[in-house]
């Protein structure tokens, strides 16, 4: 058994990325401001997309989003309940009902036929959730969002990276990504909305900044006058320049960060399947470049007879972190209580949810630290 604990993630902070933060904390500007505005185009570069802005975390990008597209009570919105619970729980926020699409049992992703059946008059958004690096087959969705007219923001928080026949994520439409320390590159805690539409971009950057016209940094760049004037009400959500520092250093580095992902995924795979009660996902075809941001397996737990909570605690006890991603929303107190779900309307997420783990994957794992991990479950397995 290892002696040392093995998280299930650790985001690489290197000499430079501390340096860089050092670097802004010693320069007396310290929250949005230049390191900010350069960390956005360079995201835009990478990623391919018209505009980025910069904010406090994915979730605030959620926030602003559902407001700046006017979306409350009546309103319908089309997501996965296979996602993280905070772009559910602000949709119920705004006053708006979520409607729950399920996923494809072995790529835990969204397709085109279940997001159409769920479509009605009162639909004023689509999130399809890339899933753990892979991609959505998006031309469909977008196809079918546009004639009907209806805005799709896709969460990309897994998605730095990848590539959807033969194109970054993020490069068309809007999308929101996430730079919490679990995501392959952080700030901490972080997000960036990117957008071709110039009107949205526009107004997610004024709501980002208490609904002025312009930010503190423009405000200095630009000169304090014209003061500026608070054109609606808006939130403070904007990202500082200490997190878009340690972002920019980050970013530099990251096609060498998901490579090393890449080979560890590939590690995995191979040693996996000798365990049998492990079901893998299955690669989408439409993804050409994964991201391996999680390396995500399912416990038949009918085989192993053990729970997969019980399994993740076994494996704990052996030293091997793991993560849970994620457990279905309308499953959760809040939503079954307040709306009424339950098991039995989304086959293949509650199949999902009950059954998947997160195994542990980051940079600077090693290839034998995968083999330990192979090597743990099998030891929790044959009990
Ligand atoms: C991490 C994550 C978010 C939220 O990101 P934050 O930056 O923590 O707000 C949203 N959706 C998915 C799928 C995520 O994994």
């Amino acid at each position: 058994m290892r002696s040392q604990f093995l998280p299930f993630s650790r985001p690489s902070i290197k000499e430079e990325d501390i340096a860089a933060v050092g670097d802004v904390l010693r320069s007396g500007w310290i929250t949005a401001g230049q390191n900010t505005a350069r960390f956005e185009q360079e995201f835009c570069q990478y990623v391919g997309c018209a505009g980025a802005v910069a904010l406090s975390s994915a979730t605030a990008g959620m926030h602003l989003v559902l407001r700046a597209l006017g979306i409350g009570p009546g309103d319908e919105v089309i997501t996965p309940s296979m996602t993280w619970v905070s772009t559910v729980n602000h949709i119920v926020l705004a006053g708006a009902s979520p409607v729950f699409v399920d996923i494809e049992k072995d790529t835990l992703m969204v397709s085109p036929d279940s997001v159409e059946k769920c479509l009605s008059s009162k639909t004023r958004m689509i999130v399809p959730v890339h899933f753990a690096g892979a991609s959505v087959h998006m031309a469909p969705i977008r196809k079918m969002a546009d004639q009907k007219g209806v805005p799709v923001i896709e969460d990309t928080a897994h998605a730095l990276g990848t590539h959807y026949l033969g194109r970054p994520v993020g490069s068309e439409g809007s999308s929101i990504f996430s730079f919490h320390p679990i995501k392959n590159i952080t700030t901490g805690e972080g997000g960036m909305f990117c957008s071709d539409d110039e009107d949205l971009l526009k107004h997610i950057k004024r709501l980002k900044f208490h609904g002025l016209g312009v930010d503190a940094y423009d405000r200095q760049t630009q000169g304090r006058s014209p003061q500026a004037q608070v054109l609606e009400p808006g939130y403070k959500y904007n990202m500082t320049d200490i997190a878009a520092a340690l972002g920019l250093s980050q970013l530099g580095r990251i096609n060498q960060l998901n490579k090393k992902r890449a080979e560890l995924a590939m590690r995995y795979r191979e040693r996996l399947p000798e365990i049998d009660e492990i079901i893998p996902l299955s690669d989408p075809p439409h993804t050409t470049r994964h991201a391996w941001h999680l390396f995500i397996v399912r416990l038949d737990i009918d085989r192993a007879g053990l729970t997969r909570d019980d399994f993740m605690h076994e494996l704990k006890k052996k030293n091997i972190g793991t993560g849970l991603h994620f457990r279905a929303v309308h499953l959760q107190k809040y939503y079954t209580e307040s709306m009424g779900t339950h098991y039995g309307m989304l086959p293949n997420t509650e199949w999902n949810s009950d059954r998947i783990c997160s195994l542990p994957l980051f940079p600077d794992m090693t290839i034998e630290d995968v083999d330990d991990v192979v090597e743990a479950i099998k030891t929790v397995l044959k009990r």
